[in-house]
């Protein structure tokens, strides 16, 4: 009953790449705004009707093509930008696919226009669903423009993906802002419908990026310019006292290329760790610029994504340029808060329309470094200083506040066996856990060793049954932007397995009536919006496991113990006992490690004893 194997026709070769290629307008923009860039065009119109959706137009002065080449342009694999493997190692242009055209012109109705600098006229060739048509002279001034209408007209199934013309159009202009920032001296423009969204003259680097994230990000940003032999970092970083509710204004370039890189990502957040309230998004326009060849950018169809050479010296290198820079601002940020509502309502203010309701609250970023009084721990440590552990865990303040005492030296009983991890001997600037165990010391990442217990724990509870669902008494306000309803909607199916329930209030407005059990009740709204942008970070395309991961992975983040949370030596001893228990517990839900191993003989060394 098998089908013979036959080669499938152009056409639909061209829309299963399409599929890949041009998953919704924005992308097809994405790939037309590139292509004007390696023309070496100077401005650039972008016109839209109907979210890209009715038509999505391109013009721009760049170098045009040939006459001969249009019919190339439009077929598949042929591009002017790469010639062999050497080429592709060290790609210099954002386009090298030469798939782009071809895919659109396979689901529209594509027109394309071009001319070179100093020909008689231009020319024009259509591309109907796949037919490409004759080569004809056309009337244009200079440059290319490129002209895609009634998109996955052909496609219908495809066609249905698409969302309403609001959200297509918030794409494609999220796009648009990222080519205006990576490229200042380009002048752009954007119509939406016949009307004038936004355009911008050329500029410099830091007038563009300040025209795009505000007055507000101007006058609370720091510059970043770092240089290391292999690469450097470019950019605009918000203070601290600047943070957002969501990553919107959140980009990252490689080599002019905006990525989403979770290790980027990372590093920037690691940056900003010790200075950022839980819980709020950093703000930052950066650009790392490497040698072509340390990074490959052929590792996605859309490019969205890149592969360092080292990751490790990128990782390094981008977080201590940020640490460098934030840590200089220290004095300003450590002054303690005068009042933290104060502070989260203007927060709240300033992210409008993307505003909370429901109660928030803040919690005291900078304490003193103390250490908690010493606890005797036994092999059969009571239960309570466990279950306090959990209320610890939970986000429950304990009712005792630690006693400012000295420095404990507990050292465990020398008849006792000291489990792997050892026994916790304090606390190290409320981030480090320090214990002793048979090789030496032992120093854990006390938030990065939680939130890896709480996933593990989280995926197994997920896993086995239906997470336990836990009603709020008020259930919670949440405003919610189109494209985050969007996200909502497509993923309800996930939350509520996991044991969330919403309630629609408006259109964009919903309530939050209950969480997991497993979790912290108090914000939420914190964690749902965080949950939002991971998910919107990686696309909706993914599978459904890769998505609950990701959804138990912030749960885990939230919910893990925070920095400048004192833990008493009972609740350390309790972590470290739940990480000897905790399957890969020795790296993070980021694959940094936990915990790292000092031997008395690196000490030694270190204090040149013995020899
Ligand atoms: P790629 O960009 O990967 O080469 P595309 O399908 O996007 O593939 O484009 C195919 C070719 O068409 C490009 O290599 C380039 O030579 C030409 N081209 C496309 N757009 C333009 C433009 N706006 N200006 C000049 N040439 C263009
Ligand atoms: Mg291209």
């Amino acid at each position: 009953m098998r089908a013979p194997i036959l080669a499938l026709p152009e056409l639909l070769i061209n829309q299963i790449a399409a599929g890949e290629v041009v998953e919704r307008p924005a992308s097809a923009l994405k790939e037309l705004l590139e292509n004007s860039i390696d023309a070496d065009a100077t401005a650039i119109r972008i016109e839209l009707i109907e979210g890209g959706i009715k038509r999505i137009r391109v013009a721009d002065n760049g170098g045009g093509m040939p006459k001969a080449e249009l019919l190339l342009a439009v077929k598949r694999h042929a591009t002017s930008k790469i010639r062999d493997l050497h080429d592709l190692e060290r790609v210099a242009t954002m386009g090298f696919r030469g798939e782009a055209l071809a895919s659109l012109g396979a689901i529209s109705r594509l027109t394309v226009a071009s001319r070179m600098l100093d020909a008689p006229h231009a020319f024009s060739l259509q591309v109907l669903g796949g037919d490409i048509g004759a080569t004809e002279p056309a009337a244009l001034a200079e440059g290319t423009v490129i002209d895609a209408e009634d998109l996955f007209f052909n496609t219908p199934a495809r066609r249905k993906f698409l969302k309403t013309e609001g959200t297509e159009f918030g794409h494609c202009e999220d796009a648009a802002i990222r080519v205006a920032m990576a490229y200042p001296s380009i002048a752009i423009s954007i119509t939406h419908n016949g009307r004038l969204i936004w355009s911008h003259a050329p500029q410099s680097h830091e007038a563009r990026a300040m025209a795009i994230l505000g007055d507000e990000f101007a006058g609370s940003s720091l510059r970043i310019a770092e240089l290391h032999a292999a690469f450097s970092l470019n950019g605009f970083i918000a203070l601290p006292r600047y943070s957002r509710a969501g990553r919107d204004q959140q980009f990252t370039f490689v080599n002019g290329r905006f990525v989403r890189d979770k290790l980027l990502q990372h590093a920037i957040r690691a940056g900003y760790a010790d200075v950022l309230h839980h819980g709020r998004q950093p703000a930052f326009a950066l650009f790392l610029t490497l040698d072509a060849s340390l990074v490959d950018v052929n590792v996605h169809p859309a490019k969205a994504e890149v592969r360092f050479r080292d990751s490790r010296a990128v990782h390094q290198f981008v977080f201590h340029a940020l640490n460098k820079a934030l840590s200089a601002t220290s004095a300003e940020v450590s002054t303690p808060m005068a009042d933290p509502t104060k502070v989260a309502q203007r927060a709240n203010a300033r992210d409008s329309p993307r505003t909370v309701q429901g109660q928030i609250s803040v919690a005291p970023r900078y304490s003193e470094l103390r250490f908690s009084s010493p606890t005797q721990y036994t092999a059969n440590e009571p239960n309570n200083a466990a279950n306090r552990f959990y209320d610890v865990m939970r986000g429950e303040s304990p009712n005792t506040p630690n006693p400012p005492t000295a420095i404990s030296t507990m050292a465990p009983p020398n008849d006792t066996v000291a489990p792997p991890l050892g026994f916790a001997l304090g606390q190290l600037h409320g981030i480090y856990i320090l214990a002793q165990n048979q090789q030496g010391l032992v120093v854990i990442d006390m938030h990065a060793a939680h939130e890896r217990i709480l996933y593990e724990k989280f995926k197994r509870a997920a896993s086995i049954y239906e997470t336990a669902s836990q009603p709020l008494l008020t259930p919670i306000a949440f405003a919610i932007a189109p494209r985050e309803r969007e996200l909502l909607d497509d993923n309800r199916p996930l939350f509520l397995e996991l044991g969330f329930d919403f309630a629609d209030l408006s259109p964009n407005e919903i309530a939050i009536r209950a969480v997991p059990a497993m979790l912290d009740r108090r914000e939420p709204h914190d964690l749902l919006r965080e949950m939002l942008d991971e998910l919107s970070l990686h696309g909706a395309s993914r599978a459904i496991e890769e998505r609950r991961d990701e959804i138990l992975s912030t749960m885990a983040c939230h919910a893990a113990v925070r920095a400048n949370r004192i833990l008493t030596l009972p609740e350390m001893n309790a972590l470290l006992r739940q990480m000897e228990e905790t399957e890969r517990s020795g790296q993070c839900n980021h694959g940094r490690p936990t915990w790292y191993q000092f031997a008395i003989s690196d000490l030694d060394r270190l204090f040149m004893r013995g020899r």
